[in-house]
């Protein structure tokens, strides 16, 4: 709806459900537009599930439990009063409409909105198509042609691995130098389930590497939330450089490198998982 109105709607998923009035009436969605005149103008928008709101269409969805329609009708007359534009649409008008709406258009951060049962099947063609922005754990493979091809032109295998590594692995020259086996940040061709950003598998897919048995997808909705951070944080480090201040340059280079976190990085760090609200995040 947003998307198509060329407008931003703020809602319970993006920030705070809007009250309006004295009253507190909460909406499911609110947006400011401003017009050609300058003065801004309010748009409410509610969604009206037939199961609860009286439905003016008389459609098959049953009523369980019917808010009270004295009520409901005082509560849009307020809205409409105390709002420059008042939106509703009825679930069952939505669901129609919903079918014709084309792929484009459905919301990236949740795609399987509105159905009903999501299948592993789903999930492998909504990795293939690139159709999310988040983490997946899976399998990706690399087949003998692709290697083949890599090793010919940019010879590094493409994924990044911690890897046990013992003194035969390594070429002879370098023995002896360091003690066996140890740990290190390796580059693999096949690896079993890793965890990695949806950027990487796009990349992994567009290098004809396979992806296969997916453990889990989490949605993440696209952001910057480091923006204005890192620009600060690096023109700072441009003026280090430039006044040969070494030692603070370095320090603005620790902060970079590490500010972001240990998020996604190594899984088995994370055995408890918490879901909190973006309000309470900020808070
Ligand atoms: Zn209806």
């Amino acid at each position: 709806m947003g998307k198509q109105m060329g407008i931003e709607i703020t809602h319970g998923l993006n920030g705070r459900e809007k009250t309006i009035g004295e009253r507190h009436y909460q909406l499911d969605g609110y947006a400011e537009i401003v017009d050609q005149s300058g003065s801004t103008i309010s748009i409410g928008f509610d969604y009206r599930g037939c199961r609860w709101h009286p439905c003016p269409f008389n459609c098959s969805t049953r009523q369980v439990e019917s808010v009270c329609e004295k009520k409901d009708k005082e509560r849009v007359l307020y809205l409409q009063k105390h709002l420059d534009q008042y939106k509703t649409i009825q679930s069952c008008k939505w669901l129609e409409e919903f079918k014709t709406i084309d792929d484009e258009e459905s919301p990236e951060f949740y795609p399987f909105l509105m159905k009903t049962k999501v299948v592993y099947e789903d999930l492998l063609e909504l990795v293939r198509k690139k159709k999310f922005f988040g983490f997946v754990q899976c399998d990706v493979t690399s087949p003998q042609d692709i290697i083949d091809i890599n090793k010919s032109s940019v010879k590094l295998p493409p994924i990044f691995k911690k890897l046990q590594i013992t003194e035969k692995m390594i070429p002879e020259e370098f023995r002896g130098q360091s003690k066996f086996p140890k740990e290190v940040n390796t580059l693999v061709y096949n690896e079993k389930q890793g965890v990695h950003t949806s950027e990487m598998l796009n990349f992994y897919i567009d290098l004809g590497m396979k992806i296969s048995n997916i453990k889990f997808i989490m949605f993440y909705h696209r952001a910057e939330p480091f923006k204005g951070f890192v620009n600060d944080l690096v023109k700072r480090r441009i003026t280090y450089a430039d006044k040969n201040m070494k030692e603070s340059e370095k320090v603005i280079k620790i902060i970079l490198n590490s500010f972001y976190g240990r998020l996604g990085l190594n899984k088995t760090k994370y055995k408890k998982t918490e879901f909190i609200h973006a309000n309470s995040l900020l808070g």
